[in-house]
């Protein structure tokens, strides 16, 4: 008898010839994660992946912990194997469940049998356990409709399982499935909620974070840092780029016109976040935005930075509302980071009266004033800072 973790996924059944690659890639992930309580066998067996602690000291309530953010997984339970019999399949069922029979107080017991040979038919399991586990537990009822715990029982060729109830997984789809993108990283709330949004569609991620010392700290820059170590217990390893700012904001600043100094500055960004994320293997760029939020989000001023770059520009955040951003933020756990209170570059050199409905060829006028901007963005380009993030 060995306890295991039973994997359920989600929108991978979905996906018809390539399911099997898919389930290799959430297979890799697992592993990785799960890497450092020690090793693990897994074996696909049809939409079921089980996961097997190789050695006995392996505490599954950590391994469980991980798995619940790894992408891909619908669903997790953990699970006891035991032979094929079905007085042992009644003494394990009872106590192996044991607690959460007794804090129960309706129950119902599924049965699956991929094992056509076992002796009981799959409703006779399910009615003889059924039984047996009210013997037991006197105060238990039955509901099947609505059981506060489902005790499953699946007889499979080589042994069974006996599980309690499901636990709901990270969904979405096994990181990497997607490609790779590169999320523009500011200390904020929301940008830390984009890329754990792409990320769960299986989107391998990098960041780009542009700094700018001295206006902005090295505390502004290890809170980035600590945000993406919050997005990568869920995403996996994110390359990092922090790219020196400051040259080029006072450039900005020194040249052009007040009210287009912040859409300037965010063209630029994805300017440069697209020479990073071309470099990498990236084909996106994610960033936090959100209609409407403040005056470099209108949709005429995304029009401008937009079209900066010629890559798609993903803005998973784009029609949410402040309040549901960070109801996202507060899940991941990235809420109380994002609002210690160090300044952005965004926040430096802001205009008094920014452009809400920027023309694109003013823009571009006002932005043509830095006569060596190409020069000042190779320079930030080749003094780019590399950190990796797991
Ligand atoms: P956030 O909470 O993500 O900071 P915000 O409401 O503060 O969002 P802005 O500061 O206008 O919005 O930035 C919009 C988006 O631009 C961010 O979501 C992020 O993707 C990107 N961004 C802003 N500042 C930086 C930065 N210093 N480095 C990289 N990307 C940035
Ligand atoms: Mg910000």
């Amino acid at each position: 008898m060995k306890e295991i973790i039973l994997i359920k996924n989600g929108e991978l059944a979905l996906k018809g010839l390539n399911r099997s690659s898919f389930e290799d890639i959430l297979i890799k992930n697992m592993k990785r994660r799960l890497k450092e309580l020690g090793d693990f066998n897994f074996t696909k067996s049809q939409s079921t992946i089980v996961v097997e602690p190789v050695s006995e000291d392996i505490d599954l309530d950590d391994a469980v912990e991980i798995l619940e953010r790894v992408f891909g997984i619908a669903a997790l339970s953990r699970a006891m194997t035991c032979e094929k019999d079905f007085e042992k399949i009644k003494e394990t069922a009872v106590s192996y469940l044991e607690d959460e029979l007794e804090d129960a107080r309706t129950f119902k017991v599924e049965a699956k049998r991929s094992d056509k040979h076992f002796p009981l038919k799959s409703p006779e399991i399910a009615r003889e356990l059924g039984g047996y586990i009210l013997s037991k537990f006197n105060h238990l009822k039955v509901d099947v409709h609505n059981p506060e715990i489902t005790v499953t029982v699946e007889v499979r060729d080589s042994h069974a399982f006996i599980r309690g109830n499901n636990i709901k997984g990270a969904g979405g789809m096994p990181t990497g499935t997607s490609g790779r993108g590169a999320i523009l990283i500011s200390g904020g709330i929301d940008s830390p909620v984009a890329a754990y949004m792409m990320a769960k569609r299986g989107i391998e991620l990098c960041a780009v974070h542009f700094a700018s010392p001295p206006y902005t700290s090295e505390l502004a820059e290890l809170k980035v840092m600590e945000l993406l170590k919050k997005v990568a217990r869920y995403s996996g390893v994110i390359t990092t780029y922090v790219v020196p700012f400051t040259k080029l904001q006072e450039a900005i600043r020194d040249n052009c016109p007040e009210e287009y100094f912040t859409i300037i500055m965010r063209r630029i960004m994805m300017m440069l976040a697209e020479r990073l994320a071309k470099s990498q293997n990236c084909s996106a760029l994610i960033t936090g935005e959100s209609v409407g939020q403040v005056a470099s989000q209108t949709i005429y001023a995304l029009a401008c930075t937009d079209c900066a770059a010629d890559m798609p520009v993903f803005r998973p955040c784009i029609g949410m509302d402040k309040e549901e951003i960070i109801r996202i933020s507060r899940k991941i756990d990235t809420f109380e980071t994002s609002i210690q209170p160090y300044e952005d570059c965004c926040t430096v050199f802001t205009p008094k009266h920014p452009r809400t409905r920027p023309k694109l060829e003013d823009v571009l006028l006002a932005e043509a004033k830095i006569e060596n901007l190409e020069e000042l963005m190779n320079e930030a380009y080749e003094n780019v800072k590399k950190v990796i993030i797991s």
